[in-house]
């Protein structure tokens, strides 16, 4: 079994899922007393969360870069990013290590494609839907993505920062999620990504008509798949 190396705190919420997620797997699938090798970085996400406010991506990419090598030096055998929002540092992070980097994009693309998907909604921070670095690789795969107009991704983003890396689980707020996504589903979506790892923790497939994208849940299937595919 190869070591997984976890990029954390971002947020912290998340990280614990992913932890979860990635020893259930390990378990489900080579049983008895199995659990999955891994190795967790986690930063102190009020220093991001400030850096992301005001855009400065240099100093984010710096933390993520150093966390990266912090992994390596413990001799984490592949990557791990645990969140969508800084694969905005993931060109910095694989230039500087020699460790496999496992994107969330990617693997999330893969699965879309996997299931003839060609339109595809994208919820996240309002990073990851305004900004290119997420549906460029979409868009590679052949994926049309579209995001909420501007007030519903206003809802969105702060819902993510004021309650859901901070563990509040609020159904008002379940229902804004759920209304959003019936609007991009009138707009021709077939599918959802949920492309921030907290938002599984408020919303789950039967809250919503078309397939969802958990990434967080996508993320790990891959780094499992990776961990135990024998060379
Ligand atoms: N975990 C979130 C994501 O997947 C947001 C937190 C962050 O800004 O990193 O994008």
């Amino acid at each position: 079994m190869k070591t997984i190396g976890l990029i954390g705190g971002l947020s912290w919420e998340s990280s614990a899922l992913y932890y979860n997620l990635i020893n259930k797997k390990v378990n489900e699938i080579l049983g008895g007393f199995h659990s999955a090798k891994c190795v967790l970085v986690s930063v102190d996400f009020a220093e991001i969360e400030k850096l992301q406010k005001i855009e400065d991506w240099d100093s984010q990419n710096k933390i993520m870069v150093q966390s990266a090598k912090q992994l390596e030096n413990a001799g984490a055998d592949l990557i791990v990013l645990c969140t969508n929002t800084m694969h905005i540092s993931s060109d910095e992070i694989i230039k500087n290590t020699s460790v496999p980097f496992l994107h969330i994009a990617n693997a999330t693309a893969e699965n879309i494609k996997e299931k003839g998907l060609k339109k595809i909604a994208l919820l996240g921070t309002k990073f990851t839907m305004e900004k290119d670095f997420y549906k460029d690789i979409l868009n590679d795969f052949g994926i049309e993505t579209i995001i909420p107009n501007e007030k519903d991704r206003g809802f969105v983003h702060d819902i993510i920062y004021k309650e859901l890396v901070q563990g509040i689980i609020n159904n008002n707020s379940r229902e804004v999620y759920k209304k959003v996504i019936q609007d991009l589903e009138k707009r021709g979506a077939e599918g959802v990504i949920l492309g921030c790892t907290e938002i599984p923790l408020l919303i789950q497939q039967n809250d919503v008509d078309i397939p969802i994208f958990d990434t967080t849940k996508i993320h790990v299937e891959s780094a499992v798949k990776i961990a135990l595919k024998s060379k």
